[in-house]
């Protein structure tokens, strides 16, 4: 068997918002699901070597050859043409690379990161490559966690478990018909992962994007509050709550409310009435 590779989006040396302390963050191309308000369209799709985006690059970095298309970084101004024309919800700008060659990336930023954290896209698409990722970072000192849509079962990940410190997990809705109209999936993995990470010491962080109108946010977030409070006893987390951005959102779903802060300090309290002390509004 040939070496497991992954289709990478980006990596980003140096992260501060992606986990405790500095981190490289690794961005995997693919997704199982479809967020309405998602913030990184451009990851979701495997390229399907169309050609369009080649034609549209002002800069010429782009090339079809041999019915693939191909990228010259060097040519490359950044103006994200190519992921906007793209139908797919794909990126030209991707790289096919093994475990020891994105470790080697990461390395270059050692002594000046605590870890790395692993996104998408999503991730757990991918459990192979990131086990043997981890397993490698993780003999260099340094701490893993991946951040997650949480549809695919932790728990059928043994050997990934244990090389992962922790998961920054999405609840997108609480209600199981709110997060199918939210994202075309239902929720039902996800609440088992929450409760199962947990009970593992695994879950670091619940985050939870708020999009009023989209979905009932102050009921999801009651909801979650409720659910998730026993589990404090294990193990402490923290929540996320995202305030709804429209930047780099699909332009069909543009439109959508923005929160104001103090709707956002009033889930916060929501929270706090459940015994969540650590929670993090941005
Ligand atoms: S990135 Fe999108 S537009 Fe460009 S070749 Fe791939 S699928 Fe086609
Ligand atoms: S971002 Fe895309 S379209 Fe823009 S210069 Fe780079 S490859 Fe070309």
């Amino acid at each position: 068997m040939g070496p497991v590779k992954a289709v990478v989006n980006k990596i980003i040396p140096f992260s501060s918002v992606d986990g405790p302390g500095n981190r490289t963050a690794v961005f995997l191309q693919g997704c199982n699901i479809d967020c309405k308000y998602c913030h990184n369209p451009e990851t979701r799709g495997m390229c399907k070597n169309c050609g369009l985006c080649v034609e549209k690059c002002p800069k010429g970095a782009l090339s079809l050859e041999q019915g693939r298309v191909c990228f010259d970084s060097g040519k490359c101004v950044q103006c994200d043409t190519c992921i906007h024309i793209c139908p797919h919800d794909s990126s030209p700008r991707t790289e096919e690379l093994t475990p020891e060659e994105v470790s080697a990336r990461v390395r270059k930023q050692i002594p000046y990161i605590r870890g790395i954290s692993v996104s998408g896209g999503e991730c757990m698409l991918q459990p192979e490559f990131l086990t043997a990722l981890f397993s490698l970072v993780r003999a260099e000192g340094l701490t893993t966690l991946i951040d997650s849509n949480g549809t695919i079962p932790f728990w059928e990940y043994p050997e990934l478990m244990e090389v992962t410190d922790g998961v920054m997990l999405d609840i997108k809705a609480f209600d199981c018909r709110e997060h199918r109209h939210v994202t075309g999936a239902g929720n039902e993995t996800v609440l088992a992962n929450a409760l199962w990470l947990a009970e593992h010491k695994k879950l670091y962080e619940v985050r939870a994007v708020i999009v009023p109108g989209l979905y009932d946010t102050e009921n999801s977030i009651r909801q979650i509050g409720a659910y998730l409070a026993p589990c404090l006893a294990v193990s402490p987390f923290r929540v996320k709550l995202i305030a709804y951005r429209p930047m780099g959102v699909r332009r069909e779903y543009a439109d959508q409310k923005v929160p104001d802060q103090e709707y956002l300090n009033h889930l916060a309290e929501i929270l706090r009435s459940y015994g969540f002390s650590e929670i993090l509004i941005i």
